[in-house]
């Protein structure tokens, strides 16, 4: 029989109706043998998150104001579940521990871990299954870095001793013993974590939508959900700020040629969406797999006539940027130019700004040098454009038609993306146009 690791989000363990979806689909598969939960997410739009409020304690200690109320909210928010979920089950022992420690001043990343700790207690007591501590199997070095190692030896060896169990997600140890969290989302990176540790052959992605869409639904209207994506592609469109996954989540299980399936638990029989290493099959209708842009770059233009045939010019250039502790995003370059794309906040500041243009002017000479801001980039994504001839035409036709100016263009060589820039104020538009033209 094969392992499957099942995370939950906040939003799928966010009061005791959602509990028992989230028990129902649990126990409809057997194979579903490890659980990792979220804190409670927030119920309805207003709501807060669970997690939100616990670094709000965390900071009110700090601040030095008093969290008597404010952690009352807390306690209702799991004593709600447990009653509505008829469990026989006295977690106040727990609740003040956890007060105590925040007064005490226990860290920040303590105080937010506590959100899925209560939460997974709660879930594995309602499952019947065992609970694995997060703190005693997933482990940080002494720089803060994640130790991937150590924690795949010893994660490994105790999933072994347990048939079913709820692991909490999010948080792990310091070799000192402190606890410390991933970065916000991180339940992602622990299922992964877990997943890869006990070689399931599937790790579920358990959220409130069903899978990744083609587009962003606050741009399209209703997009198409997306049936089988690979990682790479899925790392292009999350780098241009669709997000269904958190980004290091995919490390562990792409390691270990894991899929990943994002589901909707609120609609458990849509099949969600595939995320695997690799796959050559793709949808002929559709030939494009997602659509995404992002806002807030600028191109450094650089002009030299016969810049060409100048050894060195590229290196000189980008060695301006590492100088200055600049990244760059994409670098499209012509036969007398070379334009470097870069995120703005990285040059917002105007003394950089000025000592980039500088620098670059006394190393390279060139006959222009210009930084835009303003541009908007939109990468469309898709593994069936190796194959399917005049995808570049349609998208460029579309954009065209629609009446938007291309600023810049840029194709990999691997053709699982082409990267087009615009104007911030065209994206929607520009992003409409491809999506329509696509998806008919
Ligand atoms: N509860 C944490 C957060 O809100 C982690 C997670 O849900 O993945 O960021």
């Amino acid at each position: 029989m094969g392992i499957k690791v099942a995370k939950f989000g906040g939003s799928s363990l966010a009061d005791a109706e959602h509990f028992r979806r989230v028990a129902a689909i649990v126990k409809a598969d057997p194979e579903r043998r490890f659980v990792v939960a979220s804190a409670p997410g927030k119920r309805f739009k207003e709501d807060v998150k669970v997690t939100d409020m616990l670094y709000r304690c965390f900071e009110m200690v700090r601040d030095g104001k008093d969290i008597t109320e404010h952690y009352e909210k807390i306690k209702e928010r799991y004593n709600d579940i447990i009653r509505d979920l008829g469990l026989d089950f006295d977690i106040s022992g727990e609740l003040e521990y956890i007060r105590n420690a925040i007064l005490h001043r226990s860290g920040q990343d303590f105080a937010a871990s506590r959100g899925e700790y209560l939460n997974s207690l709660i879930l594995a007591k309602f499952l019947g299954f065992d609970f694995i501590d997060a703190e005693s199997v997933v482990f940080f070095r002494e720089n803060g870095s994640y130790d991937d190692e150590k924690t795949n030896d010893v994660l490994r060896a105790e999933l072994s001793r347990h048939q079913y169990a709820v692991i909490p997600g999010f948080y792990g140890v310091m070799p000192n013993g402190t606890i410390k969290t991933f970065s916000r989302g991180g339940s992602d990176i622990t299922g992964s974590i877990v997943a890869r540790a006990a070689e399931a052959e599937l790790y579920e992605n358990w959220t409130d939508v069903s899978g990744c869409l083609m587009a962003d639904p606050r741009i399209i209207d209703d997009p198409r959900p997306i049936k089988t994506i690979t990682y790479r592609e899925l790392r292009e469109l999350s780098y241009m700020g669709a997000s269904v996954l958190h980004e290091d989540a995919i490390f562990p299980v792409r390691y270990a040629g894991i899929p990943i399936n994002i589901r909707n638990t609120n609609d458990p029989s849509a099949p969600g969406t595939m995320i695997v290493s690799g796959t050559s099959e793709y949808d002929a209708n559709l030939v494009i797999t997602g659509i995404a842009g992002k806002r807030g770059f600028s191109v450094i233009s650089i002009e030299k006539d016969m810049m060409n045939s100048e050894i060195g010019f590229g290196r000189r250039v980008l060695d301006v940027l590492e100088d200055n502790d600049i990244s760059f995003e994409h670098l499209p370059s012509g036969v007398d130019t070379m334009s470097v794309i870069v995120s703005t906040a990285t040059i917002k500041d105007e003394m950089k700004r000025e000592r980039v243009l500088s620098s670059i002017n006394k190393r390279v000479r060139p006959d222009s040098l210009v930084i835009e801001d303003g541009l908007a980039l939109l990468a469309v994504v898709g593994r069936g454009m190796v194959k399917a001839k005049g995808t570049a035409a349609r998208v460029f036709t579309a954009i065209s038609a629609a009446g938007i100016n291309i600023r810049m263009i840029d194709q990999g060589s691997s053709e699982l993306n082409i990267i087009i820039g615009v104007e911030e104020h065209d994206l929607e538009k520009a992003l409409g146009a491809i999506y329509s033209e696509f998806v008919k």
